[in-house]
């Protein structure tokens, strides 16, 4: 293929997180009355705020919190772990996040703000099946991202300027996010039908 014939693709930074669409955009999630198309987004109080466009149903959903941690130091590997747990047990049973080594630990109960669940048990609304894999995308912005990426047969990594005035390569960008399977050419085509068909809900 002639280098201009490529669809040029310069990918960017990471804004489709779950954490920066719920604060800045929203999410498009199943609504939990009618099983419709509902978008969330998170308010200063830190609470989700619902609204279907299908029922009109409107709610305010508390997201869901950590309530304890365990932390020590492997008794298999010898590293330290702080593992953050959604029920509370004096005693628990951890797998080792460096080594998978699975151990009884001592658990303490937090009131941290750390939540497990940004979307407090919501299902995401623009998800797709492919393979064995999950398509997904948070919102129309989203996908309309995905789709530029799944089109483009050149990708650009997204620069940055430094304080120097010189120009970086951006490493964690949106694309870097993306997994691997995803990027591979010859799933192209076929992840590509599948998001223009979500495009369609
Ligand atoms: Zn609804
Ligand atoms: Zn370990």
């Amino acid at each position: 293929m002639a280098e201009r014939d490529k669809r040029r693709f310069v990918d960017q930074s990471a804004k489709y997180t779950v954490w920066f669409q719920l604060r800045y955009g929203h999410i498009l999630v199943h609504c939990p009355r009618c099983g419709g198309k509902a978008q969330v987004c998170l308010d200063d109080n830190g609470l989700l705020h619902l609204t279907c466009s299908a029922c009109y149903h409107t709610a305010k959903i508390r997201r869901y919190k950590y309530l304890a941690k365990a932390k020590g130091i492997c008794q298999h590997c010898g590293r330290w772990f702080n593992v953050r747990l959604d029920t509370f047990y004096p005693k628990v049973k951890i797998s080792c996040p460096h080594c998978g080594q699975v151990q009884i630990a001592a658990a303490e109960k937090t009131d941290d703000i750390y939540w497990h669940h940004y979307l407090g048990g919501l299902a995401l609304y623009l998800t797709e099946r492919y393979k064995n894999h999950t398509v997904w995308a948070l919102n129309q912005d989203h996908l309309a991202f995905l789709i530029d990426y799944t089109r483009a047969t050149l990708r650009q990594k997204a620069y940055y300027e430094g304080a120097d005035g010189r120009r970086y390569i951006l490493t964690q960008s949106q694309g870097y996010y993306l997994p691997k399977w995803f990027k591979l050419a010859k799933n192209r085509a076929g992840i590509l039908k599948v998001l223009e068909r979500m495009q369609k809900r």
